[in-house]
């Protein structure tokens, strides 16, 4: 098969039909043909008709020779036709001639009708196929009599998903749902994003990635491993859907806070690409889940009988960045210059550089980096507005000078240098961090890692971070370690004695990395915190007010910031289009938001958020002469709104 024309291949979709299945693969077959494969004229006469074409077993010389005719202008049907003609279907090319030893290719094309119809997750409605869908689709008894709204559906499913005591049972749940029925799966998730949030992402998605091997049923994404070094752009060209837009990918490196996960990583792109579909919009067939497989050095993973991944360490240095580029390339070739590539949950020794090198070539984004600088720079924006001041007149302070804590810093240097017109490197001074080995300054450069270095400011060595909170007196202090319980009492009661309001944010994850709760921020600073966390708390109690912490989470980032990208076709991303993305999210947090204390907005209203986002992101894609797609649409939040999918069932003729 590796000769073939691809685009026939994808018109001549290739399914099993075994020796066992082929009575039934002789009647109805279960792929759908692509009608932009046939002439127009026929595809108008094929509309309105189910037509169910032969299917069976062709020996790859036949195969050869049936797709030769088909590019030399025979349609399947015309080719269908002689092949029933010359004696019926089966007879010539069915399996009933074919042996044990003969070499076969399995393909089918036809409409999904029928059995197939409700094995095909992107048309299954189960219950909810009407009476006359039922008979125009050969579905009559394949089915129980009630038919059953989408709606009533949806609650069916959320009655049974909040049975589940167990988070990964419902993580399970979902993922079975998706894969029997996606529009359903979206409706839910769209309809219940608070709830569900937690479960398709962080934190039960970390233990998903953890048992992944375990609970594996059916892949999802595509796995790009070491050994298809030299063939990626045919893995790629495996995949069935051809008009992909945004792809994530991992190396499975630094799942959340849970360390090298392998090739178990895939529950992440996997988690964030149905979060782009739910809350930014995007057609869950133009998302593509990518892992690469470089190997592990989780030890436990390859002592596991069940692991899915290379039992190999980790290939580093040349080999992993060959891949890597070879990776790269192949997806400029097979999807063009517009595919949004998110890397997500890299190691940040790999993150970085890849982020820089891939910048101007690709249109890429790290989440981890950029996504998170965007969602806490619109927060801080939004607190300003409880805290007084500007952005240039606060002092900030990070525990972590990672990914997470340079990525913010940078973007809010950026910002304030925007505004103030001050030079950037003017701007990184009112920032500070600290990192395992104490606060970083000059001093320490020559031994910082590259990322850290534009950190490194004139100052005496610092130990610790409450010696480094009486040193700098922060007005902003912002924890990205990844360690838990290290914003202690004295942290805090030193921040809230020299603000009145002390802005407080614990982002590490999860839950139990926090590096303080919601409860002991309030209550060490006798209710004076601003606070925010990655992780999400209940909200809590203080002097007889319920206060509801915000979550400083890249969901309401992201979705909205590719599905700007992907409306105005634009081909790089730019720091200038973070800003614009957290001038957008910071404008939706209302003052009733900030009144109950959180400085995000409610996740309810989550495509909304993102319409703005996007719109903000495309109009600066615009201005910058980026966007390809012309001319540009004059409302672009109604555009943005206008392009996002909609899981609502379609009606089948
Ligand atoms: P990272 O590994 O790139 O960086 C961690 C940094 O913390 C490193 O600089 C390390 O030197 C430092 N560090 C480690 N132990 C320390 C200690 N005891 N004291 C001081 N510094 C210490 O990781 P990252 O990607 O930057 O993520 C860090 C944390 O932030 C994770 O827990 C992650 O879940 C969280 N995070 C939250 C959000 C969000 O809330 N939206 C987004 C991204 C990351």
């Amino acid at each position: 098969m590796l000769g073939l024309d691809r685009a026939l291949q994808s018109c001549v979709c290739s399914s099993i039909a075994s020796a066992s299945s082929s009575s039934s693969a002789a009647s109805f077959s279960s792929c759908l043909f692509s009608p932009c494969c046939l002439p127009a004229r026929e595809q108008r006469q094929r509309r309105g008709s189910l037509l169910c074409r032969s299917s069976g077993v062709r020996s790859s010389e036949t195969m050869e020779s049936t797709l030769k005719e088909i590019r030399e202008g025979a349609s399947v049907l015309d080719m269908d036709a002689r092949a029933t003609v010359g004696g019926g279907v089966g007879d010539v090319y069915g399996e009933d001639r074919a042996t044990e030893d003969q070499l076969v290719t399995p393909w089918t094309v036809s409409v999904a009708s029928g059995y197939s119809l409700l094995r095909d997750p992107k048309y299954n409605k189960g219950l909810a196929f009407s009476a006359k869908e039922r008979d125009a689709h050969y579905l009559r008894g394949l089915l129980p009599p009630a038919c059953l709204t989408q709606e009533l559906q949806e609650k069916k499913l959320m009655q049974n998903l909040r049975q589940y005591q167990v988070p990964l049972q419902r993580y399970m749940a979902l993922m079975e749902l998706q894969e029997r029925n996606e529009r359903l799966f979206y409706k839910l998730m769209i309809d219940n994003v608070e709830e569900l949030l937690p479960i398709v992402y962080t934190p039960t998605v970390g233990e998903a990635c953890q048992k992944y091997g375990t609970i594996f049923r059916r892949p999802q994404g595509l796995y790009i491993s070491l050994n298809e070094k030299g063939k990626i752009l045919e893995v790629l060209k495996n995949w069935p859907e051809k008009g992909i837009q945004v792809i994530v990918v991992t190396d499975g490196e630094r799942i959340l806070g849970l360390g090298d996960l392998g090739c178990q990583g895939m529950g992440i792109p996997v988690g964030k690409l149905s979060l782009y579909t739910a809350l930014g919009g995007i057609r869950p067939s133009a998302c593509l889940p990518i892992t690469i497989d470089v190997g592990t050095n989780n030890e436990k993973l390859l002592n596991d009988e069940f692991y899915i991944g290379l039992r190999q360490r980790r290939a580093t240095g040349q080999e992993y960045s060959e891949l890597l580029h070879e990776f790269m390339s192949a997806v400029k070739q097979n999807y063009g210059e517009k595919v949004l590539i998110q890397f997500e949950d890299f190691a940040n020794h790999n993150a970085f550089e890849l982020l820089a090198k891939y910048g101007t070539t690709h249109l890429v984004f790290n989440d981890d980096i950029q996504g998170t600088a965007s969602v806490v720079l619109a927060g801080l924006i939004a607190a300003l507005k409880l805290v007084g001041g500007s952005l240039a007149e606060h002092t900030f302070l990070f525990l972590g000078a990672g990914e997470a804590g340079t990525g913010i810093a940078e973007l809010i240097a950026l910002e304030m240098s925007r505004q103030t017109k001050a030079p950037l490197e003017e701007c990184r001074k009112r920032i500070w961090l600290v990192d395992s080995k104490g606060l970083i300054v000059n001093s320490r450069k020559e031994s910082l890692q590259h990322f850290k270095k534009p950190w490194a400011h004139e100052h005496e060595p610092v130990k610790t971070l409450l010696e480094a909170v009486k040193a700098i007196k922060p007005t902003v202090l912002i924890g990205s370690s990844g360690v838990g319980q290290t914003f202690t009492q004295e942290v805090v009661e030193a921040m809230s004695s020299f603000n009145e309001k002390p802005l407080i944010l614990a982002l590490s994850n999860p839950t139990s990395q926090s590096e303080c709760n919601a409860e002991q921020a309030y209550k060490w600073s006798q209710g004076r915190a601003i606070f925010a966390s990655g992780s999400p708390f209940d909200p809590v109690e203080v002097n007889g007010e319920m206060r509801i912490t915000g979550q400083a989470n890249n969901a309401y980032i992201f979705p909205g910031f590719g599905l700007g990208l992907v409306i105005s076709g634009a081909i790089r991303v730019h720091d200038d289009m973070l800003l614009a993305a957290s001038e957008a999210l910071a404008k939706q947090v209302r003052q009733e938001d900030l009144d109950s204390g959180t400085i995000y907005p409610s996740f309810s209203n989550i495509r909304k958020i993102s319409a703005h986002i996007a719109a903000n992101v495309a109009a600066k894609a615009y201005e910058l002469g980026l966007a390809t797609r012309l001319p540009r649409p004059a409302d672009l939040v109604a555009y943005a709104e206008s392009c996002m999918y909609s899981p609502v069932y379609r009606n089948f003729r």
